[in-house]
C-alpha cells in the first residue's frame, strides 16, 4: 500500500508492515502555530518531493505530521539499548516514523520527525524539541554529508508555535529527518530483550534486503550480515576521527545497521586537536571522548553480536566463536580505514617503504602537546604542501619539532591539491553554531543559512565565507552540549 506525497513521491509502510512488533500506530501532536524555518530544497527533489507544495499548508501538514495524506501510518518504533552502558528497553518517545519513500535514484529512504509529541515510549520525556538543536541537527547533518561522510539527513525544521520548558521557556520544533533507515543495533536488542527469535530473524532479513544485499547470497546470510555492519561501523568512525568529530551519545540505539551517523545531540568537531576531549555534559566518565570512540564503537558491535547469536548456530558456544571471530575484524578494519585516511590528509601516496603511520602518530602528538586548532592545521598543511610552511608553523609554539617534521614530510612529496580534497576549510565551528543558533531562536535566520552555505561547500575557499575558515576565538572558552534538548 502507497500514499501519494507532495510531487511525484510516494509512502510506503514497509516497516510497520513487515515487523509490526515493533510499529507503535501513532499520531503527531497538533502544532498551534506552524512556521517552515529551513527546507532542504536540494534533499526534497532528491525524494521527488515538490519544494513549492512543502512550502504550503499542506507540506507543512506533511512535515509536522498533523496533516499526513490519507493511508499513512505514522509509527512509533520500539528498540532497547545500552545507554553509557546501562541496559534500558526504549522507543521513539518523542518521534514518529512516517513510511519509506523511494527516491529518484531508487533507494529506499525513512521519512520521520522527530519533536512531534509524546508517544507510549515517552516514558517521563515530554516528547517535544526545541528549535536550537532541531536547527543544529539540521546544520550538522548537512556538514556531514557535504563531507562525504554517511549520516541521515534534514528536510526541514518547522516551529511549531508552541513553547517548552527546559531550563528556560525555548520555542518547540519539529524536524523532518531522511535516513536510509532507523534500524538501529537497539532495534536488534529490544527482539533480543523479549526473546522473540522470529522476530530477530524477520528484522534481520529486513535489515539485509536494506542495507547490506549481497549478504543473502553468501553461504552463511547473518554473519555475513553482521560483518557487512561491523565494516560499514569501522569505516564512519574513522571517517569521524580523521575529521575530528565527537558524537557525544553513542549508545546502541543511535548506531545504525545501514552505517550513517545518527542522532546530533550533544555532537560536536574538536577546536584543538586534544584526544580526551569530551563536549557533553552528561558525559562525566568522557566515556565517549574523541578518542574513545572505536573503543565504543567496537562495544556497541559486541552487544550486536550477543542479539543476534541465536541466527549465527543453534549451539550458544559455536555462536559465541564466530561473533568473536567476526568482531575481531573490526580493529583491523578500522585501522585500515583510518590509515588510509590519514595518508590521504597528508597528500602522501602508499608506500610500504614509508613509516607514514609514524609520522602520523608523530604529527598528532605535536598538535596535542602544541593546543593546535585541528581543522586549521590540515588545511594550513596544504600549503606547506605548496612551499609556504609559515602558516602552519605560526600554529606551534615548539617550532624546531615541527620544523623537523616538516622536513620529513615534504621529503616525501606530498600532494597539496589531493590535500585540499580531503581537508575540509568549513566545518560546523562551535561558536559559529552558537551563535547562529542564538539569532535563529529569537527569529534571525540569516546567520543560520550563512552557515549552512558555508558547510555545504567544505573544501573550497570562498571569498566573503573568511570567518568561517577561522578557528574560535581565545575568549570562546572551553565548549559544552547538552542531551535531553
Ligand atoms: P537520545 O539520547 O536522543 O537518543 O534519546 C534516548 C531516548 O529518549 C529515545 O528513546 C528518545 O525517544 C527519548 N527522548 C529523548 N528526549 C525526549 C523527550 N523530550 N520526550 C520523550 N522522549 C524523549
Ligand atoms: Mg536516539
Amino acid at each position: 500500500m502507497t500514499t501519494a506525497l507532495p510531487g511525484v513521491a510516494t509512502l510506503q509502510a514497509r516497516f510497520a508492515t513487515e515487523l509490526p512488533e515493533l510499529a507503535e500506530p501513532w499520531q503527531a501532536a497538533a502544532t498551534p502555530s506552524p512556521r517552515l524555518l529551513v527546507l532542504n530544497e536540494p534533499l526534497a527533489a532528491d525524494l521527488g518531493l515538490d519544494v513549492e507544495r512543502l512550502g504550503s499548508a499542506e507540506g507543512i501538514g506533511l512535515l509536522t505530521g498533523t496533516e499526513l495524506p490519507p493511508g499513512s501510518t505514522p509509527v512509533a518504533q520500539a528498540y532497547a539499548g545500552h545507554q553509557f552502558g546501562g541496559f534500558t528497553k526504549l522507543g521513539d518517545g518523542r518521534a514518529l516514523l512516517l513510511g519509506e519513500v523511494t527516491d529518484i535514484h531508487g533507494n529506499l529512504r525513512d521519512l520521520h520527525l522527530k519533536g512531534s509529541g509524546r508517544t507510549p515510549h515517552a516514558r517521563g520525556g515530554d516528547g517535544l524539541a526545541a528549535v536550537g538543536p532541531m536547527l543544529r541537527e539540521y546544520v550538522v547533518s548537512e556538514a556531514m554529508h557535504a563531507l562525504g561522510i554517511p549520516t541521515t539527513r534534514s528536510l526541514a525544521v518547522v516551529a511549531t508555535g508552541r513553547d517548552i520548558r527546559r531550563e528556560t521557556v525555548l520555542p518547540g520544533a519539529v524536524l523532518a529527518r531522511v535516513a536510509s533507515s532507523h534500524l538501529r543495533v537497539g532495534s536488534f536488542q529490544y527482539a533480543q530483550a523479549i526473546r522473540d527469535d522470529d522476530l530477530l530473524r524477520r528484522l534481520a532479513d529486513h535489515a539485509i534486503a536494506r542495507h547490506h544485499p549481497a549478504a543473502a547470497a553468501a553461504p552463511e546470510p547473518y554473519l555475513a550480515f553482521y560483518r557487512a555492519v561491523v565494516a560499514a561501523q569501522a569505516d564512519l568512525v574513522a571517517q569521524w576521527m580523521l575529521v575530528g568529530f565527537v558524537h557525544g551519545v553513542m549508545n546502541t540505539d543511535n548506531m545504525t545497521i545501514s552505517g550513517e551517523t545518527i542522532d546530533y545531540g550533544p555532537c560536536a568537531f574538536l577546536d584543538v586537536f586534544e584526544p580526551a576531549t569530551v563536549f557533553s555534559s552528561i558525559d562525566q566518565g568522557g566515556r565517549y571522548a574523541y578518542a574513545n570512540q572505536p573503543g565504543a564503537a567496537e562495544w556497541n558491535l559486541a552487544r550486536f553480536a550477543e542479539a543476534l547469536l541465536p541466527l549465527f548456530a543453534d549451539e550458544t558456544e559455536r555462536a559465541v566463536e564466530i561473533a568473536s571471530e567476526a568482531l575481531a575484524s573490526f580493529r583491523t578494519a578500522y585501522d585500515a580505514a583510518w590509515f588510509a585516511g590519514m595518508l590521504k590528509k597528508l597528500g602522501l601516496a602508499p608506500n610500504p617503504a614509508v613509516d607514514a603511520q609514524g609520522l602520523a602518530n608523530e604529527v598528532l602528538d605535536l598538535l596535542r602537546s602544541n593546543h593546535v586548532d585541528h581543522t586549521t592545521f590540515w588545511r594550513h598543511l596544504g600549503a606547506a604542501a605548496r612551499g609556504d610552511a609559515e602558516p602552519v608553523r605560526g600554529l606551534f609554539l615548539d617550532l624546531p619539532a615541527i620544523d623537523a617534521w616538516l622536513a620529513r614530510w615534504r621529503a616525501l612529496g606530498p600532494d597539496a591539491d589531493a590535500m585540499d580534497r580531503v581537508n575540509p576549510v568549513h566545518i560546523p565551528r562551535n561558536h559559529l553554531v552558537e551563535e547562529a543558533l542564538a539569532a535563529a531562536t529569537v527569529g534571525d535566520l540569516a546567520p543560520l543559512h550563512q552557515l549552512i552555505d558555508a558547510v555545504r561547500s567544505p573544501f573550497n575557499v570562498r571569498p566573503g565565507f573568511e570567518r568561517y575558515a577561522e578557528a574560535a576565538p581565545d575568549d570562546f572558552g572551553q565548549y559544552q552540549t547538552f542531551c535531553g534538548t
